[in-house]
């Protein structure tokens, strides 16, 4: 079951109002998959999660403040093109463009997790190269994060999402190294940690649920 409020948003950038849409409630089906990417009915609201403005080219998240930032911004070659990142969907492009202004103002963790979002959508329409392409881009902006400033309960499952996202990439060795650097109390974590070093092993790029972890 599902449940959609409409909400009233102001742009943050030209100020106006406007309706936006959002899920309100519903029904889990199913696990998340290894990156963290949530089960049914919250998948497929992810078009909810950004929002384009309907009087100009900014787009904002419907659920968390956006960062104050210089508004001729959106008006840049690298907004307006998505980065130079070509054939993204529709979704995607919003998510790109909402990862642009957040790695502008060097909030880097979320914007790491806006192009992983595009990648997502570039999954569901089976655009694996240009799921890649996000999923590269959501690694170098991880990169950047300062490890400090993360609260130590949220590290495994970054470090988590990071080794899935180097598997999906066909980053192997990568993905193997960063999996060995670490070691989890969490007994779910050791397992999945356990399960990517396999399937790097196995050179395998698959999207695999928690679920497929025995
Ligand atoms: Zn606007």
């Amino acid at each position: 079951m599902s449940k959609f409020d409409i909400k009233t948003m102001k742009c943050n950038i030209c100020g106006r109002e406007q309706e936006v849409t959002v899920l309100a409630m519903a029904t889990q089906h199913g696990t998340a998959d290894l990156d963290f990417r949530p089960p049914e009915v919250r998948r497929s609201a992810m078009p909810l999660w950004v929002h384009r403005c309907d009087y100009c080219r900014n787009v904002f998240s419907t659920s968390e403040p956006m960062p104050e930032y210089d508004e001729k911004y959106i008006d840049s070659q690298e907004y307006t093109t998505c980065g130079g990142i070509a054939s993204l969907p529709e979704t995607g492009k919003l998510f790109v463009k909402e990862a642009l202004i957040y790695r502008h103002v060097k909030e880097y963790l979320k914007a790491g997790n806006c192009f992983l979002y595009a990648a997502w959508t570039c999954d569901d329409e089976k655009l694996d190269v240009i799921a890649t392409v996000c999923r590269k881009k959501a690694l170098d902006c991880y990169n950047e994060v300062d490890g400090s400033t993360i609260p130590k309960r949220q590290i495994p499952q970054m470090v988590l999402r990071i080794i899935d996202m180097q598997r999906r990439c066909g980053l192997f060795d990568d993905a193997i190294g960063t999996a060995e650097q670490f070691a989890f109390k969490n007994e779910q974590y050791e397992k999945m940690r356990r399960f990517q070093i396999e399937k790097a092993n196995a050179q395998d790029k698959r999207c695999y649920r928690l679920e497929d972890i025995a």
